[in-house]
C-alpha cells in the first residue's frame, strides 16, 4: 500500500474509500467490499449518518485496527470546545473504536478555533493520531495554525481535474500540510467520464478516465478517496498503480483547469448561510 507520512511522522494510505452519499442501509456491505478490494482507508463524517455502519464493516473485516486508518469529521454545529468534545465521543461510540486516525473540522465556519483547540486536546491525550480541516482557503489555514499549537496534518480539498487548487497545493506543501482530494472526479460533473482529453489519456495507457484521474492527483502527491457503490467501480478505481502519466499527459490535463468549484460556490452567501448553519442533531 502506497502512503505518505504525515507532518507528525503518522503513514497515511495514498488511497482510500469516501462513503459520502452511501444510502445507510447499504453501507456496512459496501464498506466491506471496499475492504475485501483492498482499501484500508475509509473517509467519513458525522454528518454523513453512516459511522456506525462504517464501524461494523471494520469489525466483521476481521483486519487488525492498526491496518485501517480511519477518518471522520465534525460538523460545525459542534463548534464549540465542549461541544467538540462531545461530538468527538458520539462519533467514536457509533463507529465502535478507541482511536482514531484522523479527525477533520469539516467547514471553515463558525467557532473552528475553539473546535480546533478541543482537537488538539484529543490528539495530545492520544485519542487521535492525526488532525486536520476540510475546504479551509490558504487564509484561513495559516490564521489557524498561527494562533494554536499543532499544525494541521491535512487540508481536504474538492480538487479534480476542472478544479486543480494549484495554488492551494503549492501552499500545502511548503507547509507540510498533506493535500487530500474530496470528489477527486469532479461527483460525474461536467462530463468527466466523457471527457475527449482524458479519454484520449486513458485509451493511450489501456486504462479508464477514473484511472487516468486518480492517477493524476496520485502523482500531484494528492491523497485520493473516490467513493463509488459497485464493486467493479471499486477495484477499478483502487487499480491505478501500474501506469504513469508522462509530464506532457500531467501538463495536458492542467489545462482543464477551470479555477472554480462545478459543486459548490463558496462565495454564494445563500449556500455558506445554509451549510453554516445546518443542524445534524438537536
Ligand atoms: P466523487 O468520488 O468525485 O464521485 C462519485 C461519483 O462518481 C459517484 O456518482 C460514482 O457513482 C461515480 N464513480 C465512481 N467511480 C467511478 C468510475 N470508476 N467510473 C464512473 N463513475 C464512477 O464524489 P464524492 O463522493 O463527493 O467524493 C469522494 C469522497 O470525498 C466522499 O465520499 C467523501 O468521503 C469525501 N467528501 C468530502 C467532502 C468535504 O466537505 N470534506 C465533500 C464531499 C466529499 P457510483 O457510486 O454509482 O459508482
Amino acid at each position: 500500500m502506497q502512503t505518505v507520512t504525515l507532518n507528525n511522522g503518522v503513514k497515511m494510505p495514498a488511497i482510500g474509500f469516501g462513503v459520502f452519499q452511501i444510502p445507510v442501509e447499504d453501507t456496512e456491505r459496501i464498506v466491506s467490499e471496499a475492504l475485501e478490494t483492498g482499501y484500508r482507508m475509509i473517509d467519513t463524517a458525522a454528518s454523513y449518518f453512516n459511522e456506525e455502519q462504517v464501524g461494523n464493516a471494520i469489525r466483521r473485516s476481521g483486519l487488525k485496527r492498526e491496518d485501517i486508518f480511519v477518518t471522520t469529521k465534525l460538523w460545525v454545529q459542534d463548534y464549540e470546545y465542549d461541544d467538540t468534545l462531545r461530538a468527538f465521543d458520539r462519533s467514536m461510540k457509533l463507529l465502535g473504536l478507541d482511536y482514531l486516525d484522523l479527525y477533520l473540522l469539516h467547514k471553515p465556519y463558525g467557532n473552528y478555533y475553539a473546535a480546533w483547540r478541543a482537537a488538539e486536546r484529543l490528539y495530545k491525550e492520544g485519542r487521535i493520531r492525526a488532525i486536520g480541516v476540510t475546504s479551509f482557503s490558504n487564509e484561513r489555514l495559516q490564521d489557524l495554525f498561527l494562533h494554536n499549537e499543532v499544525k494541521p496534518a491535512v487540508n481536504q480539498l474538492e480538487t479534480h481535474p476542472f478544479f486543480q487548487q494549484q495554488e492551494a497545493n503549492a501552499f500545502l506543501q511548503r507547509e507540510g500540510i498533506q493535500h487530500e482530494a474530496w470528489a477527486p472526479f469532479a461527483e460525474g460533473q461536467n462530463d468527466i467520464f466523457h471527457n475527449p482529453l482524458l479519454k484520449a489519456i486513458a485509451e493511450r495507457h489501456g486504462k479508464t478516465v477514473g484511472q487516468v484521474v486518480l492517477r493524476w492527483l496520485n502523482q500531484r502527491n494528492v491523497v485520493i478517496i473516490p467513493k463509488t457503490v459497485r464493486k467493479e467501480r471499486m477495484a477499478e478505481n483502487f487499480n491505478i498503480f501500474d501506469f504513469t502519466l508522462t509530464d506532457e499527459e500531467m501538463r495536458s490535463i492542467a489545462t482543464l483547469d477551470t479555477g472554480k468549484s462545478p459543486i459548490y460556490d463558496d462565495m454564494d452567501l445563500q449556500t455558506t448561510k445554509f451549510i453554516g448553519t445546518l443542524k445534524i442533531h438537536n
